[in-house]
């Protein structure tokens, strides 16, 4: 069994409440939600985070926005804006050492983020 929380999701492992699926990204909403909609939005290869992702295959990174932006579509949040964020390393308070784009809308965000 993987170690990584999110690779665990990929394989079925640990439950999430899935939004979109295709062969290489996966959505699921957040255990924890800040906004009506926060979802995220991950590879289903394990990078650790998004320099190691860019580095390692941009096509794929591609791809998570791509899904990023269905997702949007299809939480009817595209028409009146949505934020969308990668967490990287101990400053920014990543907690999952699995790349993944936070999709938060629904209400209206505030800017900086604390
Ligand atoms: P980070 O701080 O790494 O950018 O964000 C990690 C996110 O993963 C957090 O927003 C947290 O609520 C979410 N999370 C942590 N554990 C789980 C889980 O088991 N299932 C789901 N769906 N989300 C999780
Ligand atoms: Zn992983």
């Amino acid at each position: 069994m993987p170690e990584c929380l999110f690779c665990r999701i990929v394989s079925g492992g640990v439950p999430a409440s899935r939004v979109l699926e295709s062969p290489r990204t996966l959505s699921f909403r957040d255990i924890s939600p800040q906004a009506p909609t926060h979802v995220l939005v991950i590879p289903r290869d394990h990078y650790p985070d998004l320099p190691a992702l860019t580095a390692a295959d941009p096509a794929l990174l591609a791809e998570v926005l791509s899904q990023v932006r269905e997702v949007a579509e299809a939480e009817g949040i595209s028409g009146r804006g949505y934020r969308v964020v990668f967490n990287t390393g101990a400053d920014a308070g990543q907690a999952v050492p699995h790349v993944h784009a936070h999709v938060l809308g629904g209400r209206a965000l505030s800017w900086p983020p604390g």
